[in-house]
């Protein structure tokens, strides 16, 4: 096989030379070594728009643990919400979720599984979730709610422990053996395949939730996406593949609607709302004026407002639909999806990750409706690999993937993309270590 190749750079000025890498091994082949005196740089936070890098030496790989170079790290809006405050997280720490990297070493004894380990230097992306695979959850096939789970991101950096390297924002990533890794295609662009380990996945997933929940396929089935940030992208142009019948997008951002139709939006509506939202879309989709009449063909999620033209953004209705999907996290933009519902209808709820106001439930529309609603949190190893396969196929096909990402920046300039991101950039903003 492949010997690594010498990719181990630095891109932060001082750091120590990271040189060659190690030879390739397959499970049950002892650990590859790393050589003593190359070390990993990583951006840790230190509190609100403060970032260090610290020199992590590279740990040898264990039983079934891989080692990764991150080639290209995208931001989340969960990351910008960490280090903006409004989002509780371990500091310090090395944030970044999500990333497509390249295998430089495997340790022996196989994976969790039984699954065979990629081979350096195969291009990969990772669960962010990483289930200890031991508890009742994880024997269950619920790794997103594993109750021992240590997530890509969201751990405190410890510089001698062994997630030291357990963010994107650094050079390397330290795989343990549970987590799930998906290879990508040789040709496949780092921009389209980096967001694949929180955005496609995550919308993947509430994808195959609202199918479970409706207990229909998406094909022909009217489709509410409200928060066109990446994952609400992500899942009109997922929806829209799987044949729905209707796939309407709202936002408060008309430059995102206009994204929106571009991945398949049949139909954008420009919610007149604030622009604050605490969910992972980071766009609100308020569509103010619900009420509760929704069920039975006769629902109304309000009625945007705002400019429209020839191929802009429409004021309109944005139900009834057979399905809705809220990745804005806005209590508004909630009730609105709710009350979008025609009987029958499911609503996933994906972006509401922080606190925000209740939402009234009139219980007597759920029961009348059968309604059902759903949340969705991080995903399953299945829903990476349908991810990939999805990003790949796609963009085989034109879906201009790589247009919602920025030109990445080194690593040093991080404390300016996580407090700096505002409308008119593209949906993900990038770093390349
Ligand atoms: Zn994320
Ligand atoms: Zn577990």
């Amino acid at each position: 096989m492949d010997p690594v190749q010498g990719d181990l750079t630095s891109a932060d000025a001082g750091a120590p030379a990271v040189g060659g890498g190690a030879p390739a091994v397959d499970a049950g082949m002892p650990a590859v070594s790393v050589a003593t005196g190359e070390y990993a740089a990583v951006r840790v936070w230190a509190g609100g728009s403060r970032f260090e890098t610290h020199h992590v030496p590279l740990p040898v790989p264990g039983d079934g643990e891989i080692l990764v170079r991150v080639r290209l790290a995208t931001v989340c809006a969960s990351d910008a919400h960490t280090a903006t405050g409004r989002r509780p997280g371990p500091c310090p720490s090395v944030l970044g979720h999500e990333g497509v990297g390249q295998v430089v070493a495997v340790g022996g004894g196989g994976r969790a599984g039984g699954r065979p380990p990629p081979r350096p230097p195969a291009p990969v992306v990772w669960n962010m979730v990483v289930g200890c695979g031991r508890c009742d959850r994880c024997a269950a096939g619920r790794t997103a709610g594993c109750r021992a789970a240590a997530k890509i991101g969201h751990v405190a950096f410890d510089p001698a422990g062994p997630l030291a390297l357990f963010g994107t924002f650094g050079t390397h990533v330290h795989l343990p053996r549970t987590a799930h890794v998906t290879r990508v295609p040789d040709d496949l662009p780092d921009e389209v395949a980096a967001p694949a380990a929180c955005a496609t996945a995550t919308a993947a997933a509430a994808l195959a939730a609202a199918v479970r929940a409706s207990g229909r396929p998406l094909a022909g089935a009217r489709v509410l996406v409200s928060g066109a940030g990446m994952l609400g992208l992500t899942a009109v142009a997922m929806a829209a593949d799987a044949g729905a019948a209707e796939v309407v997008a709202v936002d408060v951002d008309r430059s995102r609607l206009r994204l929106a139709t571009a991945f398949g939006a049949s139909r954008t509506i420009v919610a007149d709302g604030p622009t604050e939202a605490p969910g992972a879309g980071a766009h609100a989709a308020d569509t103010h004026g619900a009420n509760g009449d929704g069920v039975g063909g006769h629902g109304a999620a309000g009625h945007g407002a705002g400019g429209h033209g020839p191929d802009g953004p429409v004021p309109g209705r944005a139900g009834p639909v057979d399905v809705a999907l809220d990745f804005s996290g806005a209590a508004t933009a909630v009730a609105a999806a709710l009350a979008a519902l025609d009987g029958y209808g499911t609503l996933v709820l994906v972006g509401s990750v922080m606190p925000s106001p209740a939402v009234a439930l009139d219980p007597e529309r759920v029961v009348r409706g059968r309604l059902t609603i759903t949340g969705v949190h991080n995903y399953e190893p299945a829903d990476l690999d349908t991810a990939v396969a999805f990003l790949v196929r796609t963009h085989r096909a034109g879906l201009p993937w790589a247009s919602l990402v920025a030109r990445p920046i080194p690593l040093t300039g991080l404390a300016a993309l996580l407090t700096g991101h505002s409308t008119g950039q593209p949906p993900r903003l990038a770093v390349r270590p």
